[in-house]
């Protein structure tokens, strides 16, 4: 059965969500209040000592923090497509056999572009 208007206002509404939750953490990852604090505490203790453990992680969760905000920026541009197709009708088909994708996985996956037997079949990436 194709999506009702229901059906796809409620998945608009999640997506919607989703973008809003993701570019708040990827603003907070890139800079914001997490680096102003970090960069404040690191100088305070070079300040009495050397650490070099703690200058190191530092760096590692800088670089976790970095790969994390592209990972989300990914998942913004699937948001953004999932609501252009939304738009324009061509929403919530399988991508590999055409059919119809579950009204309950759109739920879960809302930028779900296979359907549960071809995402299983040719692989287990979260958005396929
Ligand atoms: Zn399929």
């Amino acid at each position: 059965m194709p999506l009702s208007d229901n059906q796809k206002e409620r998945l608009r509404q999640i997506l919607l969500r989703d973008y809003q939750h993701e570019s708040h953490r990827i603003d907070r990852l890139q800079s914001g209040s997490f680096g102003q604090t970090r960069t404040d505490t690191l100088g305070e203790l070079s300040a009495y000592d050397q650490h070099p453990a703690d200058t190191a992680s530092e760096y590692y969760e800088r670089e976790r923090d970095q790969a994390a905000a592209l990972e989300g920026k990914r998942q913004l541009r699937d948001i953004e497509r999932a609501l252009t197709e939304l738009a324009h009708k061509d929403y919530g088909s399988c991508v590999v056999c055409g059919k119809e994708i579950d009204f309950s996985r759109l739920l879960l996956v809302p930028t779900a572009v296979m359907c549960r037997g071809c995402a299983a079949r040719y692989g287990h990436k979260r958005n396929m």
